[in-house]
Formats: structure tokens, C-alpha cells, sequence
């Protein structure tokens, strides 16, 4: 006993949510706290997918405005990939 502190704590902690959830409410709240972290992560797609898509604000080569949905810049005729490639680039490093 003593080298391996944790173990005996770990059994005591799941009696005492086994005597506070009851042992048929504990499969429903782990599957709640499943579909949470599910929904958590797509919000997290999302947001990230959302970003750098768009090719709106100024272009990274000459600085003119590019709006949103353009294809090409107005100004030095790089294209909305390039534009957004070349954010991400300057973004991290
Ligand atoms: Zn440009």
C-alpha cells in the first residue's frame, strides 16, 4: 500500500458517482457527455472550415481590397486560392 497512490482513490471516486447517478443513470450521462464532445468537435470544423475560405480583405501581394466571392484580385490578378495560400503563409509564420 502507498506505491501506487490513485488506485484505491480512483475506486472510491466511481462508488461515490455509482451512489450519486445510480448505476442506470451512469450509461445516459456517459453517452451526453459522448454527444457533447461530438458537436464540440463539427463547431470546430466548422469555424476552421469557415475562415480561410473566404478570399474577403486585403490581398496579401499589393494590399488592394478584395471582395468577397472574387475570384481574382482587381489589382494584381492573383487568384483567390493563391490570395488565401498566401494569408495562411504570412498567418504562420
Ligand atoms: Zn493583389
Amino acid at each position: 500500500m502507498g506505491s501506487l497512490p490513485g488506485g484505491g482513490e480512483l475506486i472510491i471516486i466511481m462508488l461515490v458517482l455509482l451512489l450519486l447517478f445510480g448505476a442506470s443513470r451512469l450509461p445516459k450521462l456517459a453517452r451526453s457527455m459522448g454527444q457533447a464532445g461530438k458537436e464540440f468537435k463539427t463547431g470546430m470544423k466548422e469555424g476552421y472550415k469557415e475562415d480561410p475560405e473566404s478570399v474577403e480583405g486585403p490581398c496579401p501581394f499589393c494590399e488592394t481590397q478584395v471582395a468577397e466571392g472574387a475570384k481574382f484580385c482587381s489589382s494584381c490578378g492573383k487568384s483567390a486560392d493563391e490570395i488565401v495560400a498566401e494569408r495562411q503563409k504570412q498567418k504562420s509564420a
